[in-house]
């Protein structure tokens, strides 16, 4: 960003020193934890409508996103515990038990077809988030969707495109490194504040942390007791150095 540049921008360090603050003050329990999720969503979102602002005024930059727009979300989507968690939550509160079964179902079904791929082996096979809706390729979680996904934004909807129609996700589409610091930062966030605190937590892929916090039972009570319930979800370093490399 330019000199002149307002944005305030988070690092893994001033948002570490915010969520150890929070977690100090408030407590750690399921509930102050989702808390954290939820005020971290809401400055994401603040973050991003100024970064926005910010790099079309400095760079000329403008978002080709939109809703119904999800060539991006045929891929992994990496995302901390609590963020899992929250999402489970969300499909708790959010859906009708109908709806909210089927969805359970594609999603378990989705992280069993998919366990060990990688994002580019789920962007060659078309592979689609489960929670994209095939119907109209609105986001299913949309309110609640993980810091990974928020921080997406394409200046070229013919670049996406394009790479999603030849499978190749090396097609370039051009972005601004800005987007992704947030994410960065938190992610590293969650896990230097709580692994001090007893926590097992990692990077984690989304479709799998969840069927674990379905199938396993008391998850959130046994991950805060400190026991390691997410390996089966854990990303290799393989996939984490990757996505590091993209952004
Ligand atoms: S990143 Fe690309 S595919 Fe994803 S919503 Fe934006 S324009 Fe569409
Ligand atoms: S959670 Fe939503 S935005 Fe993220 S990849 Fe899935 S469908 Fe796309």
């Amino acid at each position: 960003m330019s000199a002149r540049s307002t944005l305030r921008i988070p690092t893994p360090e001033t948002a570490t020193a915010l969520l150890s603050r929070y977690l100090d003050e408030e407590g750690l329990s399921e509930d102050s934890l989702m808390r954290a999720v939820d005020l971290i969503q809401q400055r994401t979102e603040v973050f991003l409508s100024d970064a926005l602002a910010e790099t079309e005024r400095a760079a000329g930059f403008r978002s080709a996103c939109s809703a119904g727009c999800g060539f991006c979300c045929h891929t992994l989507v990496s995302v901390s515990p609590p963020e899992a968690f929250y999402v489970a939550r969300h499909l708790e509160t959010a859906f009708e038990p109908d709806a909210r079964a089927a969805l359970k179902a594609r999603v378990i079904a989705s992280a069993e077809r998919t366990a060990g791929m990688d994002g580019g082996e789920r962007y060659v096979a078309r592979e689609p988030c489960p929670f994209l809706r095939q119907d109209d390729w609105l986001c299913g979680l949309h309110t609640a969707r993980p810091l990974v996904c928020r921080a997406m934004h394409s200046g070229s909807l013919a670049a996406c495109k394009q790479a999603y129609d030849t499978r190749d996700a090396t097609v370039p589409t051009p972005t601004m490194a800005v987007f992704f610091e947030n994410t960065k930062a938190y992610m590293s966030a969650y896990i230097s504040a709580l692994r001090p605190r007893g926590l097992a937590i990692y990077p984690v892929e989304l479709s799998m942390a969840l069927r674990v916090i379905w199938q396993e039972e008391d998850a959130m009570a046994r991950w805060l007791g400190g026991e390691d319930i997410f390996a089966p979800a854990s990303l290799g370093v393989r996939e984490v150095v990757r996505k590091v490399e993209k952004v």
